[in-house]
Parts: structure tokens; C-alpha cells; sequence
């Protein structure tokens, strides 16, 4: 299956990991996730769409309070924390924010308070999407929730509470949304790095990664890793909020600072920066029909979970994009499952399930 040139170039990724291992290593890091994931063939999705060979890498199993994509994230941010000596812990997201929930996770079992600020960017007042699901297990974790509309400076309102807490006396410390910045990106480096020794330690060729992208920190990790590993993978991101060219530059600007709090003198290549952002559907957190057959589609043919928000509707993208044949010069593309399943107890009606049968 492997030719001459492929093994030697093999060798070279091989090495290159071990690089950048050393390189990720001068960063504190806590353990909060159950790691590497599993990188694992979906056949019959494969077999019913008809194009190159579908992976999923199963960072829905990264284990923090039903895993997702910020526990790596996490634990590069949560020892900075703890760095710095903080107690208490600050971060925003959506109403069914999954960061949230895993961050909530990540404070309780550091014995740290957790304070989450959800904003409202669906306007709805369905008591599941509001009350369950995430809402439920950031909650559950003993993080206190409050409320802010849609559009509020959500930054500007950690800030706020970051000096009220200071002058209480607490040392909070605060994760941006998403836990997207260098220090969170590092995560999706490493995730790199993991994922391209798994694929040489049982002799695959990825040719292309996709996955949802929205705060651009899973992304910006992953083109940083990719490109300190001078892999060949040519990594799709596919948008859930924003427009193509503000995504792109979002993901663009963030791969660089994390290139350079890499410290190893990487140069992020803008080309290397691409997210189709087709599939938003009519906007963050809104369903679209596409969404609601992909995420159908999976759990029936592979018996997997992808939520509403983010993997569904880039799973939508990747469905598609395999049937109008985006990906036939390929063999092997993986998807990233970022997680998300919590989020699907917030959306119970959205599926148009059948009732019970007699
Ligand atoms: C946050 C999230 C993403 C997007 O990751 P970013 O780093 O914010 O771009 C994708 N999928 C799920 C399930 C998420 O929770």
C-alpha cells in the first residue's frame, strides 16, 4: 500500500512529532482528558456516500462530562490558571455552550468556582434549550449561569466580574470563548501532532481533515501542528457562524500567535487557512434541514451522536462536499468529531422523530 518515498516520508512525520512534543512540553499542562482519542473507519457512511475512505477521530471521547473538543484546550488553559494561582474561573459562551459545560467540568475537579456567562443568541425561550442539556450539567458542576442578550460585549462582561471578584478578594482568572487563544489553541497542536502518529503507527495516509469550526481556536491548533509537522493534509474547516473571509482571518491571525507562543519560528501559510462557510444555515445555533439529515444519517448508519450547532452542520459539509465529489482525488479523509451530543437535550423537537409504534 505504501510506496518507497511514502515510508521515508513517514519517518520524517515520525520524527517531526518528536519535535514538536519537546516543543509543547516548556507549556504547563493539566491532565483533564482521556487521550489520544480513537481514530476509527466509518464504513458504512463510506459505503453509503460513495467517495474516498471516511475516518472519525473521536474527540467526543476526550471524557470531561461527556467529552468535546475543549477539553484539550482546557488543559493547557486550566494549568495556566493554575499558574498564576487563581481560584475562580471566568468564561462566556451560547446558551448551549459546550466550552462552558467542559470548563465547568474542568474548575469542579480542580477545586476551583466556576462563573459562566451565557448569552442569548437564538432568542429562544424553549425551557429544553434554556434549562437542559448543557445548562443542565454546567449546574450540575456547581458553576453559577447568568444570562446576557444577544449582542451583549461579552468580554467586556467577563472583565466586569473579573474586578468585582478581584475585589472581593478572589483571583479569578479568564477563559476567552471557546477557549480560543494560544494558550487553548495548544491543545489542537497537539491534537495534531496525536493524530499524525496514529495514522503512521497503522500505516494511513490522511489526505484531508475536516471539522466544524466557530471560535477558530480548534483550527488555528491544528493549521499551527500541521505546519510544524509539514504534513500534507489539507485541512477543511466548516464555518457555523461567521462568513468565509472573517473566519478564515479569525483562524489565520490566531494560527500565527500560536506560532509564535510556539516560540519555535513557524510562519503560518495563509493558504493553508481554509473553512467553507456554506452550511450556517440562517445563522449560529439556527437548524437547517442539511444538519438534520447528516446528524440523522450518522446516528443510523455508524451509531454516533453530532449535535445541532456545530458537528452536525459540519458534518452537513462534509456529506455534501463528498457527494458533489470535492474529495475524489482523495483516499482517506478524516473527520474531527469536535463532541457536542449534550447540546442535542436542548433541541428535543428538532429532529421530527416518529412517536412510539403500537
Ligand atoms: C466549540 C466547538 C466547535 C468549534 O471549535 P472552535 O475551536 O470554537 O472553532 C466545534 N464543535 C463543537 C461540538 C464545539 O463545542
Amino acid at each position: 500500500m505504501t510506496e518507497v518515498h511514502d515510508e521515508q516520508s513517514a519517518e520524517l512525520t515520525v520524527s517531526l512529532c518528536k519535535d514538536l512534543s519537546i516543543a509543547l512540553a516548556r507549556f504547563p499542562k493539566v491532565r483533564l482528558g482521556h487521550l489520544p482519542t480513537p481514530l476509527e473507519p466509518m464504513d458504512r457512511l463510506s459505503e453509503a456516500l460513495g467517495g474516498p475512505r471516511l475516518w472519525v477521530k473521536r474527540d467526543d471521547c476526550t471524557g470531561l462530562s461527556s467529552g468535546g473538543n475543549k477539553t484539550r484546550k482546557l488543559e493547557y488553559l486550566m494549568a495556566d490558571a493554575q499558574a498564576q494561582g487563581a481560584d475562580t474561573i471566568i468564561t462566556q459562551g451560547a446558551t448551549q455552550s459546550n466550552h462552558a459545560r467542559q470548563t465547568a467540568a474542568a474548575a469542579a475537579k480542580l477545586g476551583m468556582t466556576c462563573h459562566i456567562l451565557l448569552e442569548d443568541r437564538t432568542g429562544s425561550n424553549d425551557p429544553s434549550y434554556i434549562l437542559n442539556g448543557n445548562v443542565l450539567m454546567d449546574r450540575l458542576h456547581g458553576a453559577t449561569v447568568s444570562k446576557r442578550a444577544g449582542g451583549t460585549d461579552m468580554n467586556a462582561e467577563m472583565q466586569r466580574l473579573a474586578e468585582e471578584l478581584l475585589s472581593n478578594g478572589h483571583t479569578p482568572y479568564v477563559i476567552p470563548g471557546g477557549g480560543s487563544n494560544p494558550i487553548g489553541a495548544l491543545g489542537y497542536v497537539n491534537c495534531a501532532r496525536e493524530l499524525a502518529e496514529q495514522a503512521a503507527n497503522i500505516g494511513l495516509k490522511i489526505d484531508g481533515l475536516v471539522h466544524a469550526t466557530g471560535s477558530s481556536g480548534t483550527q488555528a491548533g491544528l493549521v499551527t501542528g500541521l505546519a510544524a509537522i509539514r504534513s500534507n493534509i489539507q485541512l477543511l474547516g466548516i464555518g457555523v457562524r461567521a462568513p468565509q473571509d472573517k473566519q478564515e482571518q479569525m483562524v489565520y491571525d490566531l494560527a500565527q500567535h500560536t506560532a509564535d507562543y510556539l516560540g519555535t519560528g513557524l510562519q503560518i501559510d495563509r493558504a493553508a487557512v481554509r473553512a467553507n462557510c456554506d452550511y450556517v444555515g440562517p445563522g449560529y445555533g439556527m437548524p437547517t434541514e442539511g444538519m438534520k439529515r447528516a446528524v440523522k444519517l450518522l446516528a443510523q448508519t455508524e451509531g454516533l451522536l453530532f449535535d445541532p450547532v456545530y458537528s452536525g452542520k459540519g458534518l452537513d459539509g462534509l456529506i455534501d462536499l463528498t457527494r458533489k465529489g470535492h474529495f475524489g482525488h482523495m483516499e482517506n479523509v478524516v473527520f474531527l468529531h469536535t463532541g457536542g451530543s449534550a447540546a442535542l437535550f436542548g433541541y428535543p423537537d428538532t429532529f421530527d422523530l416518529p412517536g412510539y409504534t403500537d
